[in-house]
């Protein structure tokens, strides 16, 4: 299913031009309009769904699988030294588009630092609780 308001849905589907690295009959593997370094991609399956959670698990089975495709395939023709896999969920996660997809960000020497963050703490009270919280909903 797609959404008529839903602007990947539209690039996905080619009813909008966009710069197309890759396409089969389930995904469109696009170049970011705001890159966050040089060859930065999105991969967006042609069907509609929000986030993760709502994503078709046969879709997902393929996600990863391309995404490693992606970036060997960058580190060939672009010469980055590696990829960052981004997948953002919800507002507060940096979601800005509310159509799944899947960021492959190609990583050069000397390249700017990102998709990082300052180790925190937490201690075995706070594990245990967390663990138990999210077991508890998973396991009813
Ligand atoms: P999000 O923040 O939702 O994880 O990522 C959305 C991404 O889509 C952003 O990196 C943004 O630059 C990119 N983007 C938004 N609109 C368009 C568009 O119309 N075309 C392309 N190619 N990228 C877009
Ligand atoms: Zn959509």
């Amino acid at each position: 299913m797609t959404d008529s308001n839903c602007i990947f849905c539209k690039i996905a589907g080619g009813e909008i031009p966009s710069a197309t690295v890759y396409e089969d009959s389930e995904f469109r593997v696009i170049l970011d309009l705001g890159p966050a370094s040089r060859g930065h991609a999105l991969i967006l399956p042609k069907e509609h769904f929000k986030d993760l959670c709502e994503l078709d698990e046969q879709v997902a089975a393929k996600v990863l699988p391309l995404a490693g495709k992606i970036g060997a395939a960058m580190k060939q023709a672009l010469g980055c030294s590696g990829f960052n896999v981004v997948q953002n969920n919800g507002e507060t996660a940096g979601q800005t588009v509310f159509h799944f997809h899947v960021h492959i960000i190609p990583r050069y020497e000397g390249g700017p630092a990102m998709v990082t963050w300052e180790p925190g703490k937490a201690d075995s009270a706070e594990f245990a609780e967390i663990s138990s919280s999210i077991k508890e909903v998973l396991q009813s």
